[in-house]
């Protein structure tokens, strides 16, 4: 049986860091838009998905 589960990465849209990981379904609804952390800038980010 194929795998439903895809990893994503979630990427620091100012330095482009691959910040986090993540497994989602393989459906795409929507795009993942977050902030988050990034260690790279020091501060608090906008990620989006991106390919692992
Ligand atoms: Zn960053």
């Amino acid at each position: 049986m194929a795998s439903e589960r895809l990893t994503i990465a979630l990427i620091c849209t100012e330095c482009k860091n691959k910040n986090y990981y993540q497994v989602r379904g393989k459906k795409k609804e929507y795009k993942l838009e977050l902030n988050k952390f990034c260690k790279k800038c020091g501060k608090s980010t906008k990620h989006k998905e991106g390919k692992a």
